[in-house]
């Protein structure tokens, strides 16, 4: 047989890319609007005409291009803002990957206008294709003109997936609203079709909120602040009572950079929890100040999905500073927890140095390795002999659900909580807490085909299995969908892992699967019909517990106290153990 492998060519690769990246006229538009604001642009134009379909025009007045640079810029990885691959956890511009630019040139006719602030002429660059087709001096003002034309042109598949001109035009105001949101001490205007739609005077977030979204939410929204030495949060949310029926305005920038993060949602959300009529959704301009080393921007080719280091201790302290700017603002009843908001991590220094933290890797270490048998065991003898509860039992754990006034805790080596509550003494087992939990997310995202949050793995792991194997993954698919996984079946037995649950560390995929595989076949063995889903579930719940066995902070207490006690009936495991013991009074009474 002759060979039969080809190289791509430059032009294929950056139409290829330009899939990823360039998704609709929008995608464009963010581009372009990113580049301005990273070429330190104080005044940025965007002008669209047919809903980007027939051009995209980006002016600013930001550091301009040399002549040679005004052609570099087309080319694959080409950027000025990286050098190593270690830069890119010190980023602080939107671009570092270099293919926006060639990615837009493979698939449409662009024009360059360019000036540095040193030259007297400016630059002329004319693309089509990924071809050159002219380059020359020109007038030209100090910063860059960028105009698309004819965006798809030659891929005609895409074309046909783009919408209506109304709905494209709604994704490029979504794009312009949050890059203007992102910076307040920029000017921007847009024009569509000729007509001017804004023009936005630089000035403080508040004002830029009621620029984008009218002058109303001066009194719908309230200011949230916390200082802490992990992340400082800054923004407004809205009061509860302007809540919206469908998800309106929900902005979460990292380090001004608009991302997308359902977990940090969560948080949010949950803070307003009993504030909010049924269904409807707060509007919050949420800004997260983090070191860059500390998050990792680089795990979407569009770079709205970050993954952060401590994305847990984030979501207890948004969800506190939620909830105590709720209440600063007297838009709550009074919380539950009496040290709610007080959080004990002192505000960041001037004089203190932030050390990035040393991670110390040991390559043939396996988190699964020693709990994968324990986890097996386990399950094969909680089939045979499930532990009972009386009724009795039942009713009086149920008692304790609601409304549970919490008035202090104590973590009690790794394993327990001491929580005293309403003349209760409650001892908390800290894992079956975290299986219980874990479990109700699980179920409940399957009952309402949802997808948990979900991280792109930088590297997508191949996996090989067994033919058995393969089929029971096949059929769980869908199940490992909603608990976050991203799996593609790519045949012969191999699957490649795209994406993971929040909070399963990398390397542990893998084996996480194999451990849920092999629960699947024993509860099948053990005939029980229809073990699916909550077998599914079990295996989550008690994987992701597994991980948690530490001292936790009073913070991580807290949070995890909350959360337990919003499940239904607390108080029982998914296997039927006992999640905590009460102590009433009477009961210790009766000991003396
Ligand atoms: P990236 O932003 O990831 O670096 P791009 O393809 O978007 O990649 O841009 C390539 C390079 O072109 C940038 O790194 C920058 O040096 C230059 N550039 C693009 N747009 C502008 C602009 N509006 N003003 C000045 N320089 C620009
Ligand atoms: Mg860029």
């Amino acid at each position: 047989m002759s060979d039969v492998i080809k190289l791509l060519s430059d032009h294929v690769i950056n139409q290829i890319a330009a899939g990823e990246v360039i998704q609709r006229p929008a995608s464009a538009v963010k581009e372009l609007m990113e580049n301005a604001v990273d070429a330190g642009a104080t005044k940025i134009k965007l002008i669209i005409k047919d809903a980007g379909k027939t051009l995209i025009r980006v002016i600013d007045n930001g550091s301009g291009m040399s002549d040679t640079d005004a052609r570099l810029c087309f080319e694959k990885h080409a950027t000025s803002k990286i050098t190593t691959a270690d830069d890119i956890f010190s980023v602080t511009t939107n671009g570092f990957r270099g293919e926006a630019l060639a990615s837009i040139a493979a698939i449409s006719t662009v024009e360059l206008k360019t000036r540095t602030v040193d030259s007297p002429t400016g630059t002329l660059v004319e693309i089509e294709n990924s071809k050159f087709i002219t380059q020359e001096p020109c007038q030209s003002e100090k910063g860059t003109s960028i105009s698309i034309k004819n965006l798809f042109f030659n891929v005609p598949a895409r074309k046909t997936f783009l919408k209506s001109d109304q709905v494209e035009f709604r994704h490029i105001m979504e794009e312009f609203h949050r890059i203007a949101l992102s910076h307040p001490e920029v000017e921007f205007s847009l024009f569509n079709n000729d007509e001017q739609l804004f023009h936005i005077q630089p000035g403080s977030l508040k004002h830029r909120i009621m620029a984008l979204f009218g002058n109303t939410y001066d009194q719908k929204i309230v200011p949230v602040v916390e200082n802490t030495n992990l992340v400082n949060i800054s923004g407004f949310i809205g009061k509860p009572e302007y809540a919206k029926k469908t998800r309106g305005e929900q902005y979460f920038f990292v380090n001004h950079r608009y991302i997308k993060n359902n977990y940090l949602h969560h948080a949010l959300q949950s803070a307003y929890t009993e504030l909010l009529a049924k269904e409807s959704y707060p509007s919050y301009f949420v800004f997260f100040d983090i070191p860059p080393g500390k998050i990792d921007v680089n795990i979407h080719p569009t770079k709205t999905e970050i993954k952060f280091e401590d994305e847990s201790m984030i979501y207890a302290i948004l969800k506190s500073a939620v909830k105590r700017a709720l209440g600063q603002h007297n838009v709550v009843p009074p919380m539950d927890f009496d040290r709610e908001g007080a959080f004990e991590i002192s505000p960041i220094k001037k004089t203190d140095i932030i050390r990035q933290p040393q991670i110390n890797l040991n390559p043939d270490y396996n988190p699964f390795a020693e709990e994968a048998r324990t986890v097996i065991s386990r399950q094969s003898s909680a089939v045979s002999h499930p532990p009972q509860l009386t009724t009795d039992d039942l009713q009086l754990i149920t008692e304790t659900e609601a409304g549970t006034q919490v008035k202090w805790h104590e973590a009690w080596g790794k394993e327990y909580i001491i929580v005293s509550a309403d003349e209760k003494l409650i001892l908390i087992n800290q894992r079956l807490a975290w299986e219980k939990i874990f479990f109700e997310e699980a179920s409940a995202a399957f009952q309402k085909h949802e997808n948990l949050p979900s991280q792109k793995e930088l590297f997508p792991q191949t996996i090989q299995v067994s033919t058995d194997d393969a089929a029971i993954m096949t059929t769980l698919l869908p199940e490992l969908k909603c608990l976050g996984f991203d799996i593609n079946d790519f045949g012969k037995q191999t699957f490649i892992i795209y994406g993971i649950p929040s909070g399963v560390e990398s390397g542990a995929a893998a084996a996480f699967l194999e451990g849920v595989v092999e629960n699947y076949k024993n509860t099948i063995e053990s005939e029980i019909k229809n073990p699916g889903n909550s077998m599914l579930a079990k295996s989550y719940a008690r994987k992701m517990a597994a991980k948690t066995v530490k001292i936790l902070s009073q913070e991580e207490q807290a949070l995890l106290i909350d959360r337990l006690f919003r499940t239904h009936s607390p108080a029982i495991a998914p296997e039927g153990r006992h999640v905590f013991i009460e102590l009433s009074p009477d009961t210790i009474e009766s000991w003396f």
